[in-house]
């Protein structure tokens, strides 16, 4: 299992307390492919970027990949962040002054790579995206689609364990976001974790899993009923 969550709550402080995350339990085993679903406000961002180590929790306790995510320094939370994780938004957040192969390659530079080195591994992942004419190209020269593309070979660039992405098809018209869960699945196929956040019925039915969030609380599973007969116990 690589995500373990046990009775999470969060409250955002403030004149009126918002409890945004109540007794929140969840278990993602690794190389599953999972939508979070629910209506805007319910909660979902906030208990991604609690997965991702973007944000705190009050109580409970979350495991990742066997690593208690508590109380840790900022340090040792970037640490485990850029080892494990890779982040994929709706807006995209690419530098627009960067062209397609700078921003692939700019995790890299945090990690201390020659540029030589982090350039060479980011054009191959460009290539796997097909994006490998784009390469320098700015990101305002680009497609939405592209840039989705683009912010997807530099969420794998740090050969993350886990995917985290958040409305990743929002800002993207229907094929396009087709296109994309199309990616999201082969990533998937070849043993990657991904989790995404999305009120797009469409993209929750790409996916493996749907957990459903409502005012902060998991939405537990309809029961399935195979039998019906009745039971005569004896
Ligand atoms: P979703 O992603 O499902 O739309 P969010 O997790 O972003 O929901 O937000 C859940 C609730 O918490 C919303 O009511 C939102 O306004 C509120 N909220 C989100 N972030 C903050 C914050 N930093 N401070 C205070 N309230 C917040
Ligand atoms: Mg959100």
């Amino acid at each position: 299992m690589i995500i373990q969550l046990k009775d999470i709550n969060k409250t955002y402080p403030g004149v009126v307390p918002l409890h945004v995350l109540k007794d929140i339990n969840l278990e993602i085993d690794r190389g599953e492919l999972v939508a979070i679903m629910g209506a805007s406000g319910s909660g979902k961002s906030t208990l991604l970027n609690i997965l991702g180590i973007l944000d705190n929790y009050d109580s409970g306790e979350y495991h990742l990949d066997g690593v208690l995510i508590k109380n840790l320094s900022e340090n040792r939370a970037a640490e485990l962040r850029n080892r494990l994780i890779g982040f994929v938004f709706q807006s995209f957040n690419l530098i627009s002054y960067k062209n397609a192969v700078e921003n692939v390659a700019l995790p890299l530079f945090y990690q201390g790579v020659s540029r030589r080195k982090r350039n060479a591994l980011a054009m191959e992942q460009l290539e796997r995206m097909g994006l490998a004419d784009r390469a320098h190209h700015l990101p305002g020269e680009l497609s939405g689609g592209q840039k989705q593309r683009v912010a997807i070979a530099r969420a794998l660039i740090t050969k993350p364990s886990i995917i985290l992405a958040d409305e990743p098809t929002g800002a993207l018209d229907s094929t396009t976001s087709h296109d994309v869960m199309n990616l999201f699945r082969e990533l998937n196929a070849e043993g990657m974790t991904i989790i995404i956040v999305t009120h797009d019925p469409g993209v929750g039915a790409a996916t493996n899993r749907i957990i459903r969030i409502s005012d902060g609380r998991i939405v537990p599973d309809e029961p399935i009923i195979t039998d019906i007969k009745p039971q005569i116990i004896v």
